[in-house]
């Protein structure tokens, strides 16, 4: 059914809360004044609203019809502590804290398919609007899911959306499979026998244990894992003995790195491939080890069918839509929604890298331009997903 109510009367308004966000960036789990305004917004458009998760989480809910069907909507709220150095009228007013990833663009966009949703109701079904906090590194989609999100708000699917600099503001990016990689971290400690130094027959090296460690670990990506699927380990600390004390061969070394990966398969063989390496490494040494896999974030691997919806609303509503994108080697803690039901998460132009200026860059912006696609592709995806 055509719809009256034009979202773009709304711009205005989005453009204007979107600018103001930027000046007052918040970090993970202390949106409180971001979380607030989202909360009195979704309120005041008769949105049911829940604010008891992840600290500062808002999930706002809206039923229409008899439709049976359920679907999540996810944007981030969260900035990031470094300092905006670009100059512009909004520009951060909070020291060492900016909104550098344009989470300020997805809160306003799904805000605006979320206030044009309530008034227009031209869908049967109900929509879960996910307002996450903490999406940067400190656990804000994983802290929701553990405190009962999906057992509070059952969804059918789930859907993610991030800008893009490089896209058009009128353009989408929809794939099938693998969008971003998991982010994992690893730590090997390697426990020998402390000597004299000029002694070593007395004791055994758990540092020439760590530098053998450390020069067959690439062994595993170039080696072990199929050379069609990407993965990288990096061994990124390592520690043992003491500059002060070249005289003496210590207890103990510690290595520890990242892993990443776009398959769940790929993330499991390199758990047990480093542990695998690190303790036969030990046993050829003669040392002990300690080894712990710590999963952080899972790859974003987009369902076929939820990419599929994605990629038809995402055509009712861009002049360009590419199927074809390379995926990100950095995470998103979307994955925890994902992980749970299927879900898609999708590329949203933000227009040209404005001097250069990409994300997490100190002058990094949202572009407005793109509010009005983002608020359309969502309230398309829900008219479409939940017919009226
Ligand atoms: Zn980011
Ligand atoms: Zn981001």
């Amino acid at each position: 059914m055509p719809v009256i109510d034009a979202i773009e009367n709304d711009l205005e308004f989005l453009t204007d809360l979107r600018r103001d966000l930027h000046a007052h960036p918040e970090l993970g789990f202390e949106e409180e004044r971001t979380s607030g305004i989202v909360a009195a917004l979704l309120e005041d458009a008769g949105i049911a609203v829940d604010r008891s998760l992840a600290a500062t989480a808002v999930v706002g809910t809206l039923q229409c019809g008899n439709g049976h069907g359920a679907i999540g909507l996810r944007a981030d709220m969260d900035a990031l502590a470094m300092p905006e150095t670009g100059d512009r009228p909004y520009k951060s007013k909070v020291p060492g804290k900016m909104h550098a990833c344009g989470h300020d663009g997805h809160t306003v966009m799904l805000l605006g398919a979320a206030r044009h949703l309530a008034r227009t109701r031209n869908f049967s079904g109900t929509v879960h609007f996910i307002f996450q906090p903490a999406e940067e590194g400190r656990g804000g989609a994983r802290r929701m899911v553990e405190e009962g999100f999906f057992e509070r708000f059952p969804c059918d699917a789930v859907y993610g959306l991030h800008n893009m600099p490089g896209l058009a503001v009128n353009e989408m990016a929809v794939v099938e499979g693998p969008q971003l990689a998991s982010s994992d971290s690893w730590h090997v400690v390697f426990r020998g026998t402390g000597t004299h130094g000029a002694k070593p027959h007395l004791g055994r090296d758990p540092v020439t244990a760590a530098g053998y460690f450390v020069s067959g670990l690439q062994t595993i990506v170039g080696r072990v894992v199929d050379p069609l699927q990407p993965a990288v380990v990096s061994a990124c600390a390592i520690e043992g003995g003491d500059f002060a004390a070249l005289n003496v061969i210590p207890d103990h070394s510690s290595v520890s790195g990242t892993a990443r990966a776009y398959s769940a398969d790929v993330r499991d063989q390199l758990e047990d491939e480093i542990g695998r390496l690190a303790r036969g490494i030990a046993s050829a040494f003669g040392v002990a080890v300690d080894y712990r896999f710590e999963r952080r974030i899972p790859p974003v691997v987009n369902d076929d069918a939820a990419a599929h919806a994605a990629l038809e609303a995402a055509r009712d509503v861009c002049a360009s839509v590419r199927t074809a994108f390379p995926p990100s080697t950095a995470g998103d803690d979307f994955a925890f929604f994902s992980a749970r039901v299927p879900g898609a998460y999708v590329w949203l132009g933000n227009g040209p890298a404005a001097d250069g200026a990409l994300h997490h860059n100190t002058r990094y912006d949202f572009n407005d331009d793109a509010i009005l696609t983002g608020a359309r592709f969502w309230t398309r995806l829900v008219e479409r997903q939940l017919p009226a």
